[in-house]
């Protein structure tokens, strides 16, 4: 099983020609609701792709809070342990102008309260071969997560985003850290993503640095695997990383060896980029399982 132990948020999406500036008030184009929160993107890939997933963390006692409770159950992730929190559903609020750039406001709401391990928590990552977890809960808890999983010899995964530098403590409690090139670049202080992925690796865990439409890379003690990114017309990259490092972990928690789980990733990763959109874009196992034949 896999544990994913997240955020989750409903992103409130304006489009408009130009963003306002201060003080000011334009008219938007199109407004829509889109499931998100790096937690519950990946809780939903890695359920698509055909793994049994478990996702905890808190939503709000709201309408935001059931559409996303209720989208994730309609996938068969189990929510009997995520949280209602008398705080807000997180949401991301994004301005995005007609050149493509966006702004983002996110309010953490619920996912704020999850500051320490629970029972339900901890009962979850016993459960679970493989614990998912990312930067958009609080550190602290993010931490003692990992540091839990690992003493009860659960592999863990942290996809680093939103990048922040981490406490070494944390660092050193991952099995497979999965940074974009951007956060790799953060978190080892080396722009070259290569160097920083085996500046990383050096701590012994297994460093997957994904390089947008020039694929991954994989580093581990003695071992550099360039993963091919596969040749998709890219509509929408929005939660390409996510679908990612949820189908990747479905492949390892499958026991796959490490060259066919980054192979199913990286086909996962490239359907959803052909797709708008998050939760939507997602392929599910028979999809990646056509691609790939
Ligand atoms: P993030 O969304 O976290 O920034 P990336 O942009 O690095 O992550 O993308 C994650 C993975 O998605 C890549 O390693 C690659 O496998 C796949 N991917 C992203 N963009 C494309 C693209 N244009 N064509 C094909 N695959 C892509």
């Amino acid at each position: 099983m896999i544990t994913v132990l997240g955020s989750a948020n409903m992103d409130l999406v304006v489009t408009v020609d130009r963003a306002p500036g201060r003080g000011e008030t334009v008219t938007g184009r199109t407004f829509t609701t889109v499931p998100g929160g790096k937690g519950a993107n990946q809780a939903l890939a890695a359920a698509r792709a055909g793994g049994e997933v478990a996702f905890v963390g808190a939503v709000g006692d709201d309408e935001f809070g059931r559409g996303i409770t209720s989208l994730l159950a309609g996938d068969g992730v189990d929510v009997s342990g995520l949280a209602v929190s008398d705080q807000p559903t997180g949401t991301a609020h994004i301005t995005v102008d007609a050149t493509g750039d966006n702004s983002i406001v996110v309010v953490p709401g619920a996912n704020g309260t999850v500051t320490s391990l629970t029972d339900a928590h901890r009962a979850a990552i016993d459960a679970a071969e493989i614990v998912l977890l990312q930067l958009e809960l609080p550190l602290g808890l993010v931490a003692e997560a990992a540091r839990y999983a690992r003493s009860r010899g659960v592999r863990v995964m942290l996809t680093p985003a939103p990048a922040v530098p981490l406490p070494p403590e944390l660092l050193t409690a991952v099995d497979v850290l999965v940074p974009n090139e951007h956060e790799a670049a953060l978190l080892a202080g080396v722009a070259d993503p290569v160097a920083a992925a085996r500046s990383l690796a050096a701590g012994g865990g297994d460093v997957v640095v994904t390089l947008g439409g020039r694929g991954a890379l994989r580093v581990a003690a003695g071992a550099e695997t360039a993963v091919p990114a596969f040749a998709v017309e890219a509509v929408d990259t929005t939660a390409a990383g996510d679908t990612f490092a949820g189908v990747l972990a479905v492949g390892l928690a499958a026991g796959l060896d490490w060259d066919d789980a980054l192979r199913r990733a990286s086909a996962a990763a490239a359907l959803s980029v052909r797709r708008p959109g998050a939760s939507s874009s997602m392929p599910d196992r028979a999809e990646i399982d056509a691609f790939l034949t």
